[in-house]
């Protein structure tokens, strides 16, 4: 599969649902992948025993096929660089610090979390930064396994730089420096209970897998000092970084869920299309170099570059989104969308079986200009499947006046006897019937409207007698009728 050097991954920690902001970073991914002609990798970063689980990685995984980042290798496709799970690879991190350790580029550190936790306490009283002081470093044999014998567990911590600066050259922020006395302590990089630091899994994964391009969120750029740190001690080559921009809220503060949808999960229940959601993922801190905003997938590949990622937050609208999924959604090939639809009519609980491919198509065609999602459709178009069970109060008021039920039956009988019953010949009859009765054809129009469908606007009118058929729609005329004469008749009463 790969031409190419690239090989690219993304590294989703199984602790929760797919968000947008993690979805976004694959796709960066993925694309850099297509365009280059390499491989997309993806690798569940599943070490936090606790907060990991299967549900949530198989979750991940289903979100990433459903918006289609297929991965080259991973889980479900195996690869040479696997287990693409890194509880399944504890053998090779141990293995690894063992190097370290016996390089001396690594040492046992028998502190406790109190211990630790004091020691940081003390240092923000004293306004320092809260350091490991390195006081395991000098441990003498004897006094490790004292500690040992008095049941400590050790972590273990890399020997990093306390002076000098590490220069990270990033694809998007260009060199970012990092003074080593400011950001830099003997971190931990396996922890007592065996199981490995993110910082240090994540290297020894990155370059055991062959990864060439680190791309991934801003939130990990200060991560990344420590990440060369580790490069540099287990004698790898470094890959190269590029940290995407953060995606905030409109109001810009941090994307929660308090600003509605951010699981793409929420997204394909409520309707949204995959196309549309890679589209608007793509613009969120990338753009093609023009004020295009509708891009087919193949053409974002084609335009794809790091160079154009900006370095600024991205802000997240999902207002633009919906817009952009009503645009695919005007778009799509009818009988494409009518497959698509199905599903949430079924969900809606309407009688699908009943109904033919070729009348879904048709429905679509005169009612989709006003659908957003495929979630809006059975609200929008619910009197296709049902009689309206109430009339919009406005419209009754505007257009069931008394002497209605007069206009509404001679219309039935017009309808009764056209033939053939298409849209054409429908409107004929209705247009010949207003000048007939010398009334405008929106005074037939209307209320016909509000008799069919319960509400004052949608589709045009002919349509919607044609799609509905003679036999509905005359039913649905007649029960106008008869609330018409009710509601007269309780008038007169009162
Ligand atoms: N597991 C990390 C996360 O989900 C991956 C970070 C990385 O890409 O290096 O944030």
């Amino acid at each position: 599969m790969a031409q190419s050097g690239v090989r690219v991954r993304f590294a989703p920690s199984p602790t929760g649902y797919l968000h947008i902001g993690g979805a976004r970073t694959a796709l960066f991914n993925w694309l850099f992948a297509r365009l280059h002609g390499g491989s997309f990798i993806l690798r569940i970063e599943d070490t936090d025993q606790e907060r990991s689980t299967e549900a949530s990685a198989r979750a991940i995984t289903d979100m990433l096929a459903w918006i289609g980042l297929d991965w080259d290798e991973g889980p479900g496709k195996g690869g040479p660089h696997g287990p693409y799970f890194q509880s399944e690879r504890r053998e090779l991190y141990r293995r690894e610090a063992e190097r370290l350790l016996a390089a001396g580029r690594a040492y046992p550190c028998y502190c406790t979390r109190e211990e630790l936790e004091a020691r940081r306490e003390e240092a923000r009283r004293q306004g320092l930064p809260p350091r490991y002081d390195g006081r395991c470093r000098q441990l003498t044999v004897a006094r490790r396994r004292d500690l040992e014998a008095a049941g400590r567990q050790p972590a273990l911590r890399v020997v990093a730089p306390t002076e000098g600066s590490i220069v990270v050259d990033d694809l998007i922020r260009g060199a970012v420096t990092f003074e080593n006395v400011k950001v830099m302590d003997d971190f931990i990089i396996m922890k007592s209970d065996g199981m490995p630091a993110y910082n240090f899994a994540c290297v020894v994964d990155d370059a055991r897998m062959r990864i060439s391009h680190v791309i991934r969120a801003e939130e990990h750029l200060s991560n990344t000092p420590k990440q060369v740190v580790i490069y540099r001690a287990l004698g790898y080559d470094l890959p190269r970084f590029a940290h995407v921009p953060m995606i905030l809220a409109p109001d810009r503060s941090k994307l929660s869920k308090r600003h509605g949808a951010v699981a793409c999960e929420e997204f394909r229940d409520a309707g949204y299309l995959p196309e549309a959601i890679v589209n608007y993922l793509a613009l969120l801190g990338w753009s093609p170099g023009d004020d295009r905003e509708i891009l087919s997938v193949e053409e974002i590949i084609r335009l794809f570059s790091l160079d154009r990622v900006n370095r600024t937050a991205a802000i997240y609208d999902v207002e633009k989104l919906t817009w952009m999924n009503a645009k695919y959604l005007h778009a799509m090939d009818l009988d494409e969308l009518a497959g698509r639809v199905l599903p949430f009519l079924e969900a809606a609980g309407f009688d699908t079986a009943g109904i033919s491919r070729d009348w879904l198509k048709a429905l679509l065609a005169v009612g989709r200009d006003r659908l957003r999602t495929l979630g809006e459709l059975p609200d929008l178009l619910r009197y296709f499947f049902e009689a309206p069970e109430a009339y919009e109060e406005k419209g009754m008021r505007k257009y069931f006046k008394p002497g209605v039920d007069a206009l509404l039956a001679e219309a039935k009988a017009v309808l009764a006897a056209v033939d053939p019953f298409t849209v054409e010949a429908v409107e004929a009859a209705y247009r010949g019937l207003a000048e007939r009765l010398g009334v405008g054809a929106g005074q037939l129009i209307h209320p016909t409207r509000l008799a069919l469908t319960g509400r004052t606007i949608g589709p045009g009118l002919f349509d919607i007698i044609v799609l509905l058929g003679r036999e509905e729609s005359l039913r649905r005329l007649q029960t106008a009728i008869d609330f018409i004469n009710a509601s007269a008749h309780n008038e007169a009463l009162t």
